[in-house]
């Protein structure tokens, strides 16, 4: 298991207000594209308020970092374009716009720029349109093997695999949706596996407690069992009809409908074959 867990941030007030039933998937999935570029921006011009920041472009990716971990420029551009082209192939999906990227070299910067909770030790975290990553220095000791390390364990894939998501289904998804996504592409293409040696004390979750309670749950078991659903789905039905789902969000449809529509069958049906 990671050192720490990677966070999915949703500081969509609007996500929140839709999941209680307030507002319409449709009106998210509208509003939600206009709020993300005005996140987008504020995001970015804290990290340039700290000045020592420079910038270095690559085919897909806009990549802010520090003198401090220049020397890891080239592995990230490398892994980050690495994580474009192949969670695209494996997906059927290659965003059109540059992605903005942040390297931090301050945990202090990361949860400021961010407005992380305090304490928190992620090595990523994707919010609003933005990836932000910890520097490879700060969480690898083993310094002779930090290629190898950040290839395979570092967050890039998992953080662009949720800027993927967001950006198909603009803003309308459950946070176990977006994780199990992610989780299920680290184990596709790193094969990464998650949660594995843990087990549910009560048996697994339900999707309805995933979607209404995640931030509550066991942190691990709430991932492990967003990674099996999501696992099930693509294994069964093809990671095409993931898009699929996503695409339906992305047009307002609520998440029901959506699993019926592409997949033929019930959340429920998927809840009760996936365990
Ligand atoms: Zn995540």
């Amino acid at each position: 298991m990671r050192k720490a867990f990677d966070i999915f941030l949703v500081y969509l007030l609007i996500c929140a207000i839709a999941y209680a039933g307030i507002y319409s998937g449709k009106v998210v999935a509208t509003a939600y594209p206009v709020y993300k570029l005005i996140q987008q921006s504020r995001i970015v011009s804290k990290v340039d308020q700290y000045n020592e920041y420079k910038e270095v472009q690559t085919k897909h990716f806009i990549i802010k970092y520090t003198d401090a971990d220049a020397k890891y420029i080239e592995l990230i551009e490398r892994v980050a374009e690495d994580s474009y082209n192949r969670v695209g192939r494996d997906m059927g999906y290659y965003p059109t716009k540059k992605i903005n990227m942040v390297v931090f070299h301050s945990r202090t910067v990361m949860r400021e720029s961010l407005s992380l909770p305090k304490g928190d030790d992620a090595m990523g975290v994707y919010l609003n349109g933005v990836i932000g990553i910890l520097s490879p220095g700060l969480w690898i000791a083993d310094k002779k093997h930090i290629d190898e390390i950040f290839w395979k364990d570092g967050p890039v894939l998992h953080e662009y695999t949720h800027f993927v998501v967001d950006d198909i289904a603009r803003g309308n998804y459950p946070i176990w949706l977006t994780e199990g996504i992610a989780l299920n592409e680290e184990f596709r293409l790193n094969n990464y596996k998650w949660g594995e040696g843990y087990a549910y004390k009560k048996g697994p979750y339900s999707i309805k407690e995933l979607t209404s309670d995640f931030n509550r749950l066991d942190e691990v078991l709430a991932y492990k069992r967003s990674f099996e659903i999501l696992n099930y789905i693509s294994n069964k039905y093809g990671n095409s009809k993931i898009v699929g789902i996503l695409k339906k969000l992305g047009a307002g449809r609520t998440l029901d409908s959506a699993f019926k529509d592409v997949l033929g069958v019930s959340i429920d049906a998927v809840d009760i074959d996936s365990r």
